[in-house]
């Protein structure tokens, strides 16, 4: 089994108050494919410009993933400038280049028209709806999107979010998107816009995810050093997606553990620029930090209670 992952593929300029960083491997897809990469076979659909790096495309097949879906389009690629305060949680776009984006129309390759498993990535909406037309039966769609297309395309997502099954956003998206402050409130008026479960990713303190069978919170890994919080979001996606291709039995319970996949990808993403600390994780790396959320969260209920 294959995920179809969809989204931008970037050059990013990042500032922090420690550093800059200008025009480094970036885009909703590229995190997300890399991360996804460790679980399950990914394919990508996405469009570069002619100056995006030939090094950059040799990486990912380098990492098994499957490029026949990027479009090389003359012009430039997809830009985007963003900046961190202090607090690493707030960031501010700077500028957003659409370049070869904006006349970008996804024509899937043969090849991937049977996948069932699909990760929208943070991307035009009409595009993301596109890559859904042309597959055949896909079973298990995610969607990832940002304020950007909020609130320039708000109609084209409400559009697309009607066959998503899972839809992932952080806070201030989910309340930007519902017009509701309660996290609880914001993911009930998502799911009624179309997605049986959402994901509310909140930075340093982890993430919620609402499904029909109840409220799953998952911490952040604690780290000492973020270098770049860039991308977390979408290595989250990517881990949780990966997960999910590649367990598909008891789906409450694997949902649960695909958001701590999650949590451990967004881990890794942000505790180096751009994808280098996804550029060569081991499979025990992936796993001792999984299993570190075990004990992270765990906590014995039985006789702990002081007044018995
Ligand atoms: P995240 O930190 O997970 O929210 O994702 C950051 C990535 O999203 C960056 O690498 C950007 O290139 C990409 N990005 C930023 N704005 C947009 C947008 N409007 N549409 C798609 N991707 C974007």
């Amino acid at each position: 089994m294959s995920l179809l992952v969809v989204g931008t593929l970037a050059l990013d300029s990042v500032e922090t108050p420690f550093t800059r960083r200008h025009d480094q491997l970036g885009g909703s897809a590229a995190f997300c494919a890399v991360a996804a990469s460790y679980l399950a076979p990914v394919r990508v659909v996405g469009v570069v410009g002619a100056d995006f790096p030939a090094d950059h495309l040799a990486f990912l097949r380098a990492r098994g993933i499957d490029t026949e879906g990027v479009e090389l389009a003359p012009g430039r690629s997809f830009r985007w400038h963003g900046r961190y305060e202090y607090d690493l949680n707030v960031r501010h776009t700077v500028e957003t280049q659409l370049n070869v984006l904006s006349a970008f129309m996804p024509r899937l390759p043969p090849s991937y028209l049977d996948t069932k498993i699909v990760a929208l990535g943070n991307f035009d909406p009409a595009l993301q709806l596109a890559v859904l037309d042309q597959l055949k039966a896909p079973q298990l769609i995610a969607c990832d999107t940002m304020n950007f297309w909020i609130e320039r395309e708000r109609d084209a997502l409400l559009r697309t979010l009607t066959r998503v099954h899972i839809l992932s956003v952080n806070d201030s998206e989910a309340r930007q998107l519902s017009g509701e402050y309660s996290l609880i409130k914001a993911a009930r008026a998502i799911h009624q816009m179309g997605p049986r479960s959402v994901v509310i990713k909140r930075g340093e303190h982890g993430a919620m995810v609402f499904a029909p069978e109840g409220i799953f919170t998952v911490p952040a890994y604690p780290l000492e050093l973020v270098r770049d919080p860039t991308g977390a979001g979408d290595a989250f996606a990517g881990g949780m997606m990966g997960f999910l291709t590649r367990r598909t039995e008891h789906p409450a319970a694997a949902l649960r553990q695909s958001a701590v996949m999650g949590s451990v990808m967004a881990s890794f993403a942000v505790e180096d620029f751009s994808i280098d600390r996804l550029r060569a994780l081991t499979r025990d790396e992936i796993r001792l930090r999984f299993s570190e959320f075990k004990a992270l969260t765990h906590f014995e209920a039985d006789g702990a209670l002081i007044w018995e």
